[in-house]
């Protein structure tokens, strides 16, 4: 079944070979601290950290470079000035093709600095929690730095989240201040943020200051008792020196996806965060100077910290941040944005893939892609299929990918291959990042070596690693150190091959047990996803009264495929004959779309409850980014 792509000719001088890999591996696993305080040195410390790793998993208790001085903004700006103040930091198109805006270093160091002032002037400093609100526009990565720069915590909410997803996470980290813009255009649609802030305000919270930025100009109501025009400040130029912050001081709160359950405040602090993030990007993305990155994710996500910001711009790459979606104008828009900008790396998720795909090979074949050379996925698992054509029509079998498998809770990349070292296997996020020991775990806990299926944990700290839930260091315990003792448990199930390939099977909570038999989900909805008419699938387990627990599998076709019987029993025998008959699904419910989070990612457990027939209690669907659909598949499941 596993296909082996052979790793494309590496590029001359390229950030890590095969060879290199095996060595570089080996000395962050013998020598850790060794191999970290050398990796640190990508960065710039006032003063250089001494001790390096320091932590342990019983009790729970993390902390890397503990005695090192650093601003990870200083290390993002400020220092690039000398060598490229003049190079593009940050290259942004708005929703409308075409509406461009540039930012150089040097413009980029002067934005944050009056940012950062106006956030001191309404009496914000080092420790302060900040929430930002924001479309993707440069100065939601300007606002980020700029409270990097004052030692300010920010929590940023994703701009597509109501007021009431809002409000709860300012309360939950009590922020006194909120930034955010007048509004943002997402395909075309206007998002009304400040009427969004205004109405999560009015619920009652501990904000005493929103700074407003002015976007689109659109009507705005404001309140002059907490309201501040951000081009209305005055005396914001001046000098705004980097705030000396200890390496385990919090750099930002930010919550989970809301996959699973109610989301997590997960804290990140300032030194292992910024190492994991510069270092990840240099080695996964092999960067070089004057290249131009696109990573598409938002900045409301982890990856969006990471690799649109943080990650990037620590390096002194050039960044590109995209307000708009992929199906606006029309669903070329990202390869209408390659060929024009010249892309040379592009990271994106399975569920973008996915939707393009199912428009087929026409509107990216028309745009010239010559300029890419590197290809990235994250988010969920990505079925072979979905691989197989982003290495097929979008990277001409030319570019390697990269399938990265990380968590907000890990900072950054964690298990992938790297382009110029290792073959690729569609569907397989790959093998360890340096300073990485995935175990796989049974349900007793006992460790499995070899090629084997279990719950995926990690046995060592890495300096990335999240430090606590905020304001809950207990729910940090319980919910990551305490199914296994003495390990981190990631909550994903995935299996190693025979040659020490990851492919993550789903999370734990949806790995099926069929009359006995372990299926990961991820499994039966590749088996679905290769049927040429299908564009999507999610799988779920449901009480089934032979085998324990039956298969039930949510369904989305191409665009002009029929739903009707013949098409589902078609789909049970093509699962049959792909997997095996014990993955046969019991129940195919064909719906025109699926469940997802804002970020993108099918939300299973709605879909359980659902298949579970258990109606009334569907959780937390605060972060569903189209609760109408709920009622639609209650609907199609009572009529089965
Ligand atoms: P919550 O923790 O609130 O349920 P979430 O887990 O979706 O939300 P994220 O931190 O955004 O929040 O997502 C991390 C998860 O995404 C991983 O645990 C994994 O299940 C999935 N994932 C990310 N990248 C990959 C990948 N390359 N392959 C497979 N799965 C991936
Ligand atoms: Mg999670």
């Amino acid at each position: 079944m596993a296909e082996r792509i052979p790793v494309p000719a590496a590029r001359e001088g390229t950030h890590c070979t095969a060879a290199q890999y095996e060595e570089l591996y080996r000395r962050s696993i013998d020598d850790p601290d060794g191999f970290w305080a050398e990796e640190a040195r990508r960065l710039d410390w006032f003063t250089a950290p001494t001790r390096i790793a320091d932590w342990s998993y019983d009790p729970v208790a993390i902390r890397w470079f503990e005695d090192g001085v650093l601003n990870l903004c200083h290390n993002c700006v400020d220092r690039h000035l000398p060598e490229r103040a003049d190079d593009v930091a940050i290259l942004w198109e708005g929703d409308e093709p075409g509406n461009v805006r540039t930012l150089t270093f040097r413009e980029l160091h002067a934005e944050v600095v009056r940012m950062a002032n106006a956030l001191k002037q309404l009496g914000a400093s080092k420790g302060d929690r900040i929430t930002l609100y924001f479309p993707m526009i440069p100065e939601a990565a300007i606002a980020m730095l700029a409270c990097a720069r004052i030692g300010a915590i920010h929590s940023v909410v994703f701009g597509g989240f109501s007021p009431e997803a809002l409000h709860g996470r300012i309360v939950d980290c009590a922020s006194r201040f909120v930034i955010t813009c007048d509004g943002g255009m997402r395909g075309g649609k206007l998002v009304p943020l400040k009427a969004n802030v205004d109405a999560a305000l009015a619920e009652g919270t501990p904000v005493e200051a929103v700074i407003v930025v002015c976007h689109l100009g659109n009507e705005i109501a404001f309140n002059p008792a907490t309201d501040h025009w951000y081009h209305e400040m005055a005396d914001l130029d001046g000098d705004c020196p980097c705030a000396s912050m200890n390496a385990e001081d919090p750099l930002f709160i930010l919550y989970t996806s809301g996959s699973t359950g109610k989301p997590k405040g997960v804290l990140h602090t300032t030194g292992g965060y910024a190492v994991w993030a510069a270092t990840t990007f240099h080695y996964v993305f092999d960067y070089r100077p004057g290249e131009l990155f696109w990573c598409t994710a938002d900045v409301g996500w982890v990856t969006g910290h990471t690799y649109v910001v943080y990650g990037p711009l620590a390096n002194g790459a050039t960044t590109l941040m995209f307000e708009g979606v992929p199906n606006y104008p029309d669903s070329s828009r990202f390869w209408d944005m390659v060929e024009r900008h010249k892309v040379d790396i592009f990271y994106t998720a399975p569920t973008a893939i996915r939707a393009l795909m199912r428009e087929g090979d026409g509107p990216v074949k028309k745009h010239d892609r010559s300029s890419i050379r590197l290809l990235g996925t994250v988010g969920e698992p990505i079925n072979p299929e979905a691989w197989l054509w982003y290495w097929r029509v979008v990277g001409d079998e030319r570019c390697p990918i990269v399938d990265t498998w990380w968590q907000t809770e890990t900072a950054g990349i964690m298990i992938t291959t790297l382009p110029g070292a290792h073959d690729m296997k569609p569907g397989s996020a790959g093998l360890p990042f340096f300073g990485v020991v995935p175990e796989l775990v049974d349900a007793d806990g006992q460790v499995l070596e070899g090629a084997a299926s279990g719950n995926l944990c990690l046995a060592r700290s890495w300096p990335g690693q999240m430090r606590t839930v905020y304001g809950d260091h207990e729910r940090f315990a319980q919910t990551y150190f305490s199914a296994y003792r003495g390990k981190y448990f990631t909550g994903d199930g995935c299996r190693r091959d025979e040659d020490g390939y990851y492919w993550i099977t789903g999370r734990v909570d949806d790995v099926l047990n069929v009359a006995g038999h372990r299926l990961g989900t991820a499994e039966v909805e590749s088996a679905l996803v290769s049927h040429p008419k299908v564009a999507e699938a999610a799988v779920v387990g449901y009480p089934h009264d032979i085998k324990g627990q039956g298969i039930y599998a949510y369904v989305t076709l191409v665009v002009d495929a029929e739903p009707d019987a013949a098409l589902e029993q078609e789909l049970r025998q093509h699962v049959r004959t792909e997997i095996s008959p014990i993955a046969t699904p019991d129940i195919i419910h064909f719906t025109p779309a699926l469940p997802k989070t804002r970020s993108g990612k099918i939300m299973r457990r709605i879909l359980r409850k659902i298949a579970e027939n258990e109606f009334g209690s569907l959780g937390d669907t605060s972060t569903l980014a189209d609760p109408s659909l709920v009622d639609a598949l209650i609907e199609g499941r009572r009529n089965r």
